[in-house]
Parts: C-alpha cells; structure tokens; sequence
C-alpha cells in the first residue's frame, strides 16, 4: 500500500476532475503538535523492517519527529516516519480534538485503520497522518457525521455527496487561484475554503470533513450505503460536482456565492425544501415574513425519534435549528465582536444586513458603531463575529430594542437554518428517506440537474 502519495486526480483540458479507481487519501489528524501519545494495537512495521507494537510517545525534536517506547527510549527519529499495520490493525491516538471552536468542541480518544505516517512541519511541531482508501474514510466519515440507525436511503446520498466533494475539493486544490476575498479599511469579505492545507489532503474536523476513525462503530446500514454506492459520483457536465452539505437550510437551500467565491455552478442552485415551491428571499421584508415563520420544509422537523436516528448524540444538543433566536444585551454584543473580530466599535448603533442570498443568508452585514463601521462577509465570518462560538447560520433579522432614552438595549436576532445552506440539507434528506424517497430523488432534489455516475 503506497502511503501518502497526493490524490492523483487527472485534470484534462477544461479542468474536469475525473478518476478511474479508487484514491487513497491523507488524513491529518494532529496538525502541528508538539508531542502526542498513540497505541499500536497490533503489529505496525518500521520501513527497517522492525516491528512496533503497544504505547509510544511521539514529540518533535528540532525539525525532526521522535517516536519514543513507553518507558521513553528513542526508536527512530527522523523528518518523517512511515508505520504500516498488519492486516487490519489498528492505532489509537489520545487526545484529538473535535469540533475544534464550535460550540460542540470536545477531546477524544480515537483509534484508526491504515498507515500512520508521521511528519514534521516545523523545528517544533509535527503532523499525525493517517493514510487510508476513499472508501474505508467514507465509512467512518458517515458514521461520525450521522447517527448510524440513520434511514439506508439517507446514508447512501450522503455517500455520494461527500465522496463527490472530497474529490471535487481536491482538484480543485490541485488547480488552485482562488481569490482571497477583500480587505479594505471598511470592509472585511472572506471565506474559509478547505483548500488551505499542505502536506495531507484533508484534517479530519468539521473544517473538512468530521473523520473519527473505527472510534465509532460501523453500522450495518452505513457499511450497506457504501457498498451499494462504492464509486458513485454525481457529475454535472462531464465534472464532478463539488457536492457540499451541512445540517439545515431553513426551508430554502443556498447558492454558491453567499458563503464563497462568485461562482454559480449550476447543480447548486436554491430549491425550496418542500415538495411545494417557496418564494426565495429577495428583500428585508421578506425576510422578515420568512424567518418569523415556520413554513413547511423536510427539515422543518421536530421529530425526536427520527433526529436521533440522524444526529449524532453531540448535535442533538442543538434542538432549535429550524428556527431559532439569540438575544444579546448591546454590552455583551460589543464584547464579542470585539474579541471575535479584533475591532472595538464603541457604541453599537445598528446591523444593517445589506446582501442576503435566496435562503435569507446574509452575505454582506454592515456593522456601525460610535467607534467605527465596518461592513463583514461572507456568512462564516458573520456567524463568527457574532457569537462566542458560531451562530448557527447567517439567515437572520435584526430587532435593536431601544430604551426609553432611544438607546440601544438589546439585539435579537431571529434566525432559521444550521449550516452554509449549499447543496444537501442533511435533516431535510434524513426526513425525505424516512418519507420513502430513493437516495437518486433525494440528490435530484438537491443538486439540479446533475447525474449519478459511477467512476469505478
Ligand atoms: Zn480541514
Ligand atoms: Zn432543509
């Protein structure tokens, strides 16, 4: 098994990202650590051809990485250290964080399949990396993102999906030049894109993909979405689709350009989440009437059964996403965005949403404040600077409650959705599933236009 060979994805002339076997990929699952301690539960074999198993310590020692037995003697050391198992052995990493500052931020123990491979980054830090086939990630990712009694139809979509993403993603990283957004005195526009990583393909986060090994167990119903779906792409002319997804749009899903760069590919275009048309967002008022209501919607659900058979236990925390309001005093609002975006903007005077997208998403929210005005974007940087950990989604309308004085009292700020909004509303699919739609209707209804097709 070659280890940590970069996805080899042929991009012909138009820039099309097109496979014909199954990739293997690189998962960092410790960026720049100092030290870090692992369990090989089985045989792992040094390329020396010495043979390691049990606890090891693992610290990096001036631009090289020590692997250390557990009473502390050096086994190697080295820029980078390549350990493959037996079989399927597997190895246990302490202390990986998940959700890294969202509000379900947590460590745990994890243990993995594949290579472990080892890799300094700095004189001082090193990467932990775990080498493994597409389909064998898939299965974990699905298990870790969903409940694994989620309905066999759902899974399967989120099959295609993510796979379709991850490769989409990865060529896309290969061929690079995306812009990196606007920052003027007045105006910070920015996205997170996932293309940002050197040395391994994707960390294994909500930033990429939430990647939590064999910790989890795999079900029968995740392992049967895979093996029915091994291979399968949507494809939109000839292209993989850069199939994205999160947790609920609200009613209405999202297009491209709200969370990220002025694209609009056409596979990605807003639908409403209900067999009945919505009208898209397309002024404040509407807005308003919009995310003050409860429309009917797939993910408009309430449905604690059928939740927990989608969520995992961790996001079940979060019961309120389809519609949902936060209410700050002006004090505790000028705060945070003070410590969320470095800006102190004195006296808070308003939040003028002055973009939104289909789904009611604001792209662009001016801020102004006795100190300064400042307008923010896209909808991650604005769900970033107004909370302590991320608010659940950028759709919302803004009441500033005045006192007597016409001073500001307090903000509220009633919103709908959990997510970007783009591509595959998870809740609302999980309910289409449990309603009886085929995973083909499910990823038709989502992704307009494009085709399932299978690569190898
Ligand atoms: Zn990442
Ligand atoms: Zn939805």
């Amino acid at each position: 098994m070659a280890l940590c060979h970069a996805l080899e994805i042929s991009l012909d002339n138009a820039g099309m990202p097109m496979i014909d076997q199954e990739p293997e990929i690189k998962v960092a699952l410790l960026q720049k650590h100092k030290e870090a301690h692992i369990a090989l539960n089985g045989r792992f074999s040094l390329p020396d051809g010495r043979v390691l198993e049990g606890r090891f310590s693992v610290r990096a020692y001036s631009g090289q990485v020590l692997l250390a037995d557990s009473s502390g003697k050096e086994i190697i050391r080295q820029k980078e250290i390549l350990l493959l198992p037996e079989g399927r052995m597997s190895f246990t990493v302490s202390d990986v964080k998940i959700g890294i500052d969202f509000h379900w931020q947590r460590n745990q123990e994890q243990s993995f399949r594949g290579n472990l491979f080892l890799s300094a980054c700095s004189d001082s830090s090193f990467n932990l990396i775990n080498g493994i086939f597409l389909e064998d990630y898939l299965e974990s990712v699905i298990s870790s993102e969903m409940s694994a009694e989620a309905p066999l139809e759902f899974l399967k979509a989120q099959a295609v999906v993510a796979r379709s993403w991850l490769v989409a993603m990865l060529a896309k990283k290969k061929s690079a030049g995306v812009s990196p957004g606007l920052k003027t005195e007045d105006e910070i526009i920015v996205w997170q894109d996932v293309n940002d990583h050197e040395g391994f393909d994707v960390c294994a986060d909500d930033h990429c993909q939430r990647y939590q090994g064999i910790t989890r167990i795999i079900s029968e119903n995740v392992h049967e979405a895979i093996k029915e779906t091994r291979g399968e792409f949507l494809v939109h002319n000839g292209e993989i689709c850069d199939a994205r997804y999160y947790k609920s749009c609200g009613g209405q899903t999202e297009i491209f350009a709200t969370a990220w760069e002025e694209a609009s590919p056409a596979y990605l275009a807003s639908v409403s989440d209900d067999a009945r048309q919505h009208s898209p967002v397309q002024s404040e008022i509407q807005a308003q009437e919009w995310l003050k209501s409860r429309p009917q919607a797939y993910c408009n659900t309430t449905d604690k059964e059928l939740l927990k058979h989608i969520l995992p236990a961790f996001d079940q925390e979060t019961p309120d996403f389809y519609r949902w309001q936060v209410i700050y005093t002006r004090k505790e609002l000028e705060e945070i965005l003070k410590k969320k975006s470095g800006i102190d903007f004195g006296t808070l005077k308003n939040l003028e949403p002055l973009e939104r997208g289909p789904s009611g998403r604001i792209s662009r929210l001016k801020i102004a404040g006795s100190k300064k005005t400042m307008i923010v974007g896209k909808e991650l940087e604005i769900r970033r600077w107004l909370s302590e950990s991320h608010l659940l989604s950028s759709a919302f309308v803004v009441l500033a409650e005045r006192t007597g004085t016409g001073e500001i009292n307090r903000f509220i700020l009633s919103g709908g959705g959990w997510g970007h909004g783009v591509g595959l509303c998870q809740i609302g699919a999980a309910v289409m599933a449990a309603k009886g739609f085929k995973a083909e209707e499910i990823l038709a209804h989502y992704f307009t236009g494009a085709q399932i097709q299978k690569l190898y």
